[in-house]
């Protein structure tokens, strides 16, 4: 079998098009912008990249963006002072805080400080409650974008075996949960996991977010599953030149695609859905915090 590639780059378009449209509904009817504040403490190159691109993909769909780049020395009392400004300001809605922080900063408190109806990242405790006890939450934008092109791809996923590989805060645990909660039969594998060829072996739905080079061989994957490669890795590819690099996931991509049904390449499959998801939480919590209806197909 020869997989289909989910495209996760048409798929987020898609996504951020139907928040556009919903943005401008909201302005239209309610004279509504949502808006969406992203705090960067330091100057870690990478967040820094990841921080500009959410502040104009967010103006794009025509909400309001606000930065706040602050000193790599900036105390906790500074922060949380900063989080509770906007946890009162009225025309913020969403509210991200980029991490990794500095070490000196205690990232669960940073992180509770936030007001859970503000916290689009969906990793404030209250939120990942709700979504432990199948309640409406804030939801994780990776792991959503994720639900979203599995719910997409097989209409149900009722009564699948689904393995998630890799047990983070940030992707594995609330993957788990949200499988669950669409009533697959899950299996969260880690590293500690006996026997992980077996375990994948037996999946309809495969989840690798573990940070490990193609480490998933073609041969783990059970014959039409889905692949969804959630790994970000950068690799050294000198036969692309002195200095150069590519990106891979967490499974071996040629390989895997010969056996599975359909599965999510590196670069161009999750990586594009999490800022996709972002803006989709973002407006969520906007109508959310003004009772109105939330737009369809954007939340879990
Ligand atoms: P993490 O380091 O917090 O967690 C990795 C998990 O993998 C751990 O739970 C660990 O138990 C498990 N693990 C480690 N070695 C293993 C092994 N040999 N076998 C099985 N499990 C093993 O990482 P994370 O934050 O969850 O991120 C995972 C990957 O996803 C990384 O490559 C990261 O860059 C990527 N990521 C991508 C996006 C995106 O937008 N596409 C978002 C977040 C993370």
């Amino acid at each position: 079998m020869t997989a289909k590639i989910i495209d996760g780059k048409e798929f987020a378009a898609r996504v951020r098009a139907k928040v556009a449209q919903h943005v401008s509904r909201l302005k239209q009817d309610h004279g509504i912008i949502p808006g969406l504040a992203v705090v960067l403490v330091g100057e870690d190159p990478a967040s820094q990249v990841y921080v500009r691109s959410k502040g104009k993909m967010t103006v794009e769909v025509g909400m309001k963006s606000v930065e706040h780049r602050l000193d790599v020395e900036t105390s906790e009392a500074d922060l949380l002072a900063l989080l509770d400004q906007l946890n009162n300001d009225p025309e913020i809605h969403g509210i991200l805080v980029q991490l990794p922080l500095p070490k000196h900063l205690n990232e669960d408190l940073i992180i509770n400080s936030i007001s859970p109806a503000k916290d689009v990242d969906g990793f404030h405790i209250s939120n990942v409650g709700l979504l432990g006890t199948g309640q409406k939450s804030m939801v994780p934008c990776t792991p959503l974008g994720c639900l979203m092109m599995l719910r997409d791809h097989h209409g149900s996923i009722s009564g699948m075996d689904a393995v998630v590989i890799g047990r983070s805060n940030i992707v594995g645990k609330p993957m788990a949960q949200l499988l669950l909660n669409d009533s697959a039969t899950v299996t969260i594998a880690h590293s500690r996991t006996k026997d992980l060829a077996d375990v994948v072996r037996r999946a309809d739905i495969v989840v690798a977010a573990v940070g490990r080079p193609e480490m998933v061989p073609g041969d783990w994957i059970k014959e039409g599953a889905t692949v969804i490669d959630v790994g970000i890795n950068r690799l050294d590819a000198p036969e692309k030149g002195e200095g150069k690099t590519r990106l891979v996931g967490d499974v071996h991509f040629a390989s895997c695609a010969e056996r599975a049904g359909a599965i999510t390449p590196v670069p161009g499959g999750v990586g594009p859905m999490t800022i996709a998801c972002l803006l989709a939480n973002t407006v969520t919590a906007c109508c959310r915090a003004n009772g109105l209806a939330e737009p369809e197909g954007l939340t879990a």
